[in-house]
């Protein structure tokens, strides 16, 4: 029995950029005309296929991104997977009486700001981890972080030992953590396709939810093979779900 309980992933979606937000504004476009660009713009197979995946085996899944709820929702829902976050912690969107959306920050920046010189005074993530880190409890909980932006650097900080950070490669992100990696706690992954970000967060995952003295004792490309009956790892079969 595996009493690990499954890594807390925090996933930041990074194909939502402001600036196309300000384009699609500027254009005169409508909260409709944005949400079918939205719908047609493509998202990895990959990266749809490691959400189901890690959702699938349980893990906790949050966006953490500085875009807004209604690119986020819209993009998830269309994709079919929305239903396998816990959280979204982005700017607040809303369309208002003339079908325009409008965005706001994160946090109040007049009435409460954040105080953190690393990151924009709309957001920081650091702040948003820290309060995640609280709620989640400290018994063995697992943290993988995924981002590439510059904005993705202060969470990073914040994470311990045991927990993990995906900087895409020579990313804004990965720069900065290559600066000084003695100032990171986690584990850096980095990945530079979908397909690498789907193959190292899994590998992860199934590091976390598989007790060490396995680990230690069976050579994992053979773990099929070598696994003895008694040893009951009920995580490992999902790895293989059919999406
Ligand atoms: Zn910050």
């Amino acid at each position: 029995m595996n009493d690990a309980p499954p890594p807390s992933l925090l996933l930041l979606l990074h194909f939502l950029q402001d600036r196309m937000m300000a384009e699609l504004h500027a254009r005169g476009k409508t909260a409709e005309d944005i949400r079918d660009c939205l719908r047609s713009a493509p998202l990895d197979a990959h990266v749809i296929s490691a959400i189901k995946t890690a959702a699938a085996l349980r893990c906790d899944l949050r966006v953490v991104s500085d875009a807004n709820t209604f690119f986020i929702e819209t993009v998830l829902a269309h994709h079919g997977v929305l239903g396998c976050f816990s959280e979204i912690s982005t700017n607040p969107a809303r369309v208002d009486a003339d079908g325009r959306l409008r965005i706001s920050p994160f946090h109040d920046t007049a009435a409460a700001p954040h105080g953190c010189s690393l990151c924009p005074e709309n957001m920081c993530k650091g702040k948003i981890i820290e309060r995640i880190q609280a709620t989640a409890g400290t018994k063995n909980q697992h943290f993988i972080y995924i981002g590439d932006g510059k904005g993705d650097y202060c969470p990073s900080l914040k994470l311990g030992e045991g927990d993990y950070v995906m900087p895409k490669e020579n990313y804004s992100l990965w720069k900065l953590i290559c600066s000084n990696k003695q100032l990171l706690k986690a584990e850096v992954h980095p990945w530079n396709s979908g397909e690498e970000l789907e193959k190292t967060l899994l590998k992860l995952v199934d590091k976390i939810i598989t007790p060490p003295a396995q680990v230690s004792q069976f050579d994992c490309s053979k773990c099929e093979m070598s696994k003895p009956a008694s040893t009951e790892v009920g995580h490992h079969q999902a790895l293989r779900v059919p999406h």
